[in-house]
This record gives C-alpha cells, sequence and structure tokens, in this order.
C-alpha cells in the first residue's frame, strides 16, 4: 500500500509545499490545512549569535556608521514622508539612470513584522511596489502560511530601492549608498521582528559573508531587533527541497515575535 502524498513528500523532506494559483484566480494560496497543522520549531534561545565564523573574504560593503549619509544629504531626523521623497529623488548611485519606479517599500509603516528582500526585479521597477512578481506570489503565500497578509502588520521592503539591471546582484557601492534609507525606515518602523529573505539581504544587514545556509535557522540581532534569515522566494521557486527548511525559518520568525511580545 503506498503512503500518501503528503507522508512520501514529509519521508523526502519535501514538505510542506506552497504552490502558486493559476493565473487570474488571485494571489498565490499556501497548502494550509497541512501548513497550518504542522508543529512549529521551538524558536530556541531568543537571541543568539550566529554560529558561523566569518571567513577571511571581507564582507560585504555598507557604510561605516549608521551615520546614514547619502551622497551629501542625511537620512538622519527624516520622517517617512520626507525619506519617500529623498529616495524617489534619489541619484546617489548609476541605477537611478536605468531605473523606471524608485521602489520606497510597501505596508503599514506601524508594522510588527518587517520583510527584506534584495532589489526590485522588472515587474517591481515598473510597478514601484516590491515582491509583485512570481517570487512576490510566493512570499505572499509564504506569509499567509503563518497568518500574515502584506500591508496588514507587515512592512515589505529591500536593500536596494532601485532595480539593478539584467537583475544582476548589487554592487557594493550601490548598497553603501542605498542602505541609509532601509536604516532610517527601521528607526522609523521600528518593528519588533526582522524576516530577511536571501543571501544577499542577510549578508549586508549582518555583516557578514556567511553562506546563508548556516545564516538561517537561528535568531540574529539587528539593532536590538530579532531577525530571521530565511532563502528567498525566487531561490525557493527552483528549489523544492529547502521549502521546508523556509517553513521552519518562519515558524522560527512567528515564535520568537510571539515570545518577544510576551516578554514584554
Ligand atoms: N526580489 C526581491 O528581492 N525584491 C523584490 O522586490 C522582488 C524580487
Amino acid at each position: 500500500m503506498s503512503l500518501p502524498r503528503e507522508e512520501r513528500l514529509k519521508a523526502l523532506g519535501l514538505w510542506p509545499v506552497w504552490r502558486l494559483r493559476e493565473a487570474g484566480v488571485g494571489s498565490a494560496t499556501p497548502l494550509t490545512e497541512a501548513i497550518g497543522t504542522r508543529e512549529a520549531q521551538s524558536p530556541g534561545p531568543l537571541i543568539s549569535q550566529p554560529a558561523a565564523q566569518p571567513t577571511a573574504t571581507p564582507p560585504p560593503a555598507r557604510p561605516s556608521s549608521p551615520a546614514a549619509v547619502v551622497g551629501h544629504a542625511t537620512t538622519a531626523g527624516m520622517d517617512w514622508d520626507a525619506l519617500r521623497q529623498a529616495v524617489s529623488d534619489c541619484q546617489a548611485c548609476e541605477l537611478a539612470k536605468s531605473r523606471i519606479k524608485p521602489v520606497f517599500g510597501v505596508g503599514d509603516p506601524n508594522a510588527e513584522w518587517l520583510i527584506i528582500g534584495e532589489a526590485p526585479g522588472a515587474d517591481e521597477d515598473r510597478q514601484g511596489e516590491p515582491f509583485v512578481g512570481q517570487a512576490g506570489k510566493l512570499l505572499d503565500a509564504m506569509l499567509a502560511a503563518i497568518g500574515l497578509r502584506r500591508g496588514d502588520n507587515v512592512y515589505i521592503a529591500n536593500i536596494l530601492k532601485s532595480r539593478p539591471p539584467g537583475n544582476r546582484d548589487p554592487k557594493s557601492d550601490e548598497v553603501s549608498a542605498c542602505l541609509p534609507y532601509l536604516e532610517r525606515q527601521i528607526d522609523l518602523i521600528r518593528p519588533r521582528l526582522i524576516l530577511v529573505l536571501g543571501r544577499i539581504a542577510a549578508q549586508n544587514l549582518l555583516r557578514t559573508d556567511t553562506a546563508i545556509s548556516r545564516l538561517r535557522g537561528q535568531v540574529h540581532e539587528y539593532r536590538g531587533i530579532p531577525l530571521v534569515v530565511t532563502y528567498h522566494p525566487a531561490y525557493l521557486l527552483r528549489s523544492l527541497a529547502d521549502k521546508a527548511k523556509s517553513w521552519e525559518d518562519l515558524c522560527l520568525a512567528r515564535d520568537t515575535l510571539a515570545a518577544v511580545k510576551k516578554s514584554s
């Protein structure tokens, strides 16, 4: 007698999966029946230092201090509207020449959850909103799996506000120029948990070159805020096997926030 599909996938380490709905039906939907009943992973110690040791390669570039200097401007003291305008006007790196729209971020500026991705892609560049393409649909499904919805207690932003041409990796000078905007967004939102998607965002925020496989699965700290790393949804679209690990990371993030709230 063969095992049910879910059992087979679990045995292979491939469960849970998130599926995208048919085009036109709306946003992606998780297999919430299955996901919702799965036991959450223990969050372990609330804040742990990364187990991984940095290797000899220098970490990705970022400003040497959170002084938040962008070109000749400073983001220090900017309110939300001023910051949005500054991003809109920004010419601090060459991406300003090729972008269609800057992508400031989307959601609730008072959210407890801050989700940070890498950089806008082609769809995001056209629409001026983060994670609106296929990866965004999967992100919505991942959020739904832990009871979250874009815009509802969630803010979504990227390390870069402008699209790198051809979706190449961000260059270090682009990250250095753009990060002060995100840092100011973090100061203004004051999220209670940061969920970081993918290697580039994780390495730049945590100032490390440690592999994502070693950064995920634990709770880091960013300026006193618990931070959990997981795989980028664009990567998960290609790598079914790591969806199960990402589900563990989402549970870790959810449980960490619950523990933070309980202890405050
Ligand atoms: N990938 C990202 O990292 N961010 C987006 O906004 C879209 C795709």
